[in-house]
């Protein structure tokens, strides 16, 4: 019995053993295969990385030149303004030690565009591409140059200790002639430095007052021009007054006031100059000599003319259309007839108001009319097609280029007032007062003299035969809402002296 139960338990150990065994076996197999398959999975892995690699390092490089060519000027192979910009942002970012330093160079060559125009673009090319070398080669290492525009470069430099002095230098390299093909080229440059202080002391400040400087000694005919502080603190004061000046015309603050305009021989009414005023909260009352250049290089010169314009047509509208008013006159800076739109929008103000064109009269000056004719005339056709007429203003001081007279629309001309000034007391105004007038009226052109502040004056412009009188003598410029008021006072004045006269003149008879 014991035997037969050794017996069965030796025979389910050896199964048990065969089993384990052939567990074994298939075990052993199935490593290998996995050890393989492992094996094969690693070079494919491997293989993966490297073309991976590889093509990171491809995409990299062409990530690389598209960076390059986007911020190189193809033409010179400078950096262009993009690359400034980033630099800028790095400088303010980074280390404030190193800002302090700073110095930038704004450069804008003079007469380019006439260069290109009589030479051709390819010379223009070749300049350029001899200014971008000329400066490079006149920088140090550290310094920085790029092309930001058309013709102007600048430098961006650290740690120099005298900006003005490679401002100097740098002129004269640009001013030394060039042989760009067959053409022998003499250019300047106007060059603005700005450099890092306690009145400059942000980078945008740094760039936009060199520019500003640029723009100064551009406009005294090339040169250098070096912010210093009482620079800085002018460009500072113009700014703030730019930012108050935007806000103004936001908040519609601008007013006409006006100044009568009277018939010469019987004082009475017939226009008035619409002068534009500015009540400020932060300064007072402020005249146009002060805001009108500067809404005039900060574009806001056009939404300032039309809130004028606006407010003149509809506060002036009831006396023009009761005809104690003929017309009103206001003023337009030359750079405005740059915007095609404008003289539909002088019209569309008009006619909101119920005013019609032909009482409206426009100012403007003689440079207007050198500065581009053709447009000008356009502009002026346009309008005076409507009815609108024109004066010229300021007339004699400028180049009182005659033709005008002869092609534009100009239904009167203004002397200007320096002639008044000493005409009571000298022969030579007066006779220009009078050669102007008689030539004027030749051409069936109106003369009207603006500053007439005395009797004596007034006298001598009657007898000089000119037209209309404008002046202290007769009203100082006035708000509008005191306009009406003034009129109706002037209206009576006027009619006791004429009848004050015919009652003179019966009694003679
Ligand atoms: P303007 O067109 O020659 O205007 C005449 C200026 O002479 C006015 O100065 C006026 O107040 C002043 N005036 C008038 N009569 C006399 C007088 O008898 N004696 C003296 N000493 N001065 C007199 P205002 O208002 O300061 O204007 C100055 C200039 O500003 C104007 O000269 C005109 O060129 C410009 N301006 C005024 N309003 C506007 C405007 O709305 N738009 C534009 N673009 N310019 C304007
Ligand atoms: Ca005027
Ligand atoms: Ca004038």
């Amino acid at each position: 019995m014991l035997e037969e139960r050794i017996a069965r338990l030796e025979k389910r150990l050896e199964r048990a053993n065969r089993a384990r065994q052939a567990a074994e076996n298939l075990l052993e197999a199935k490593s290998a295969e996995l050890f393989e398959a492992n094996q094969a999975l690693q070079s494919l892995n491997s293989n993966l990385e490297k073309r991976v690699e590889a093509r990171t390092a491809e995409l990299e490089a062409q990530r690389q030149k598209a960076e390059k060519l986007a911020l190189t000027d193809p033409l010179t192979g400078l950096a262009n303004r993009l690359a400034l910009n980033i630099a800028i942002g790095a400088i303010s970012e980074g280390d404030p030690a190193l800002v302090t330093g700073t110095a930038f160079f704004a450069i804008d060559l003079d007469r380019f565009k006439a260069i290109n125009e009589t030479c051709g673009h390819h010379t223009g090319d070749q300049v350029l591409k001899i200014i971008g070398q000329r400066l490079g080669a006149a920088i140090n290492a550290s310094d920085q140059l790029y092309r930001v525009g058309g013709d102007e470069f600048a430098i961006l430099c650290h740690g120099r200790n005298d900006p003005a002095h490679l401002a100097t230098q740098l002129h004269e390299i640009l001013c030394e002639p060039m042989q760009a093909g067959d053409h022998l080229i003499t250019i300047g440059a106007s060059i603005g430095v700005a450099v890092w202080s306690d009145a400059v002391n942000s980078l945008g400040t740094l760039v936009t007052y060199a520019n500003k400087s640029a723009y100064q000694a551009k406009a005294r005919g090339g040169g250098i021009a070096v912010c210093d502080e009482k620079m800085a603190l002018e460009f500072a004061a113009a700014n703030s007054l730019e930012s108050e000046l935007a806000e103004a015309i936001e908040l519609n603050e601008f007013e006409p006031w006006v100044q009568p305009i009277v018939e010469a021989v019987t004082l009475d009414l017939v226009g008035v100059e619409v002068l534009a005023r500015w009540p400020s909260k932060h300064r007072g009352m402020v005249g146009p000599h002060v805001f009108i250049p500067i809404a005039e290089r900060s574009g806001l010169i056009d939404r300032l003319a039309m809130q004028i314009l606006d407010k003149a047509c509809k506060s002036l509208a009831p006396l023009l259309a009761d005809a104690r008013l003929d017309y009103l006159s206001f003023n337009l800076s030359p750079i405005q007839l740059n915007n095609p739109d404008l003289a539909e929008q002088i019209l569309k103000t008009a006619f909101k108001h119920d005013v019609w064109p032909s009482q409206l009269t426009i100012e403007i000056t003689e440079n207007l009319l050198i500065s581009n004719t053709e447009l000008v005339r356009q502009f002026m056709n346009k309008l005076s097609d409507n009815g609108i007429t024109f004066v010229l203003d300021d007339f004699g001081i400028g180049y009182s280029n005659l033709r005008y007279l002869q092609d534009l629309p100009v239904e009167r001309l203004k002397i200007d007032r320096s002639f008044l000034v000493d005409a009571t007391a000298n022969e030579a105004p007066r006779r220009i007062i009078a050669a102007i007038t008689n030539l004027a009226h030749q051409m069936a052109i109106g003369v009207v003299v603006e500053g007439v502040e005395t009797e004596a004056q007034t006298a001598l412009v009657r007898n000089l035969e000119c037209d209309y009188i404008q002046g202290f003598g007769i009203a100082r410029p006035m708000p509008l809402n005191e306009f009406p008021g003034w009129l109706t006072n002037y209206e009576a004045r006027n009619a006791q002296l004429s009848s004050n006269l015919q009652h003179a003149n019966a009694a003679i008879a």
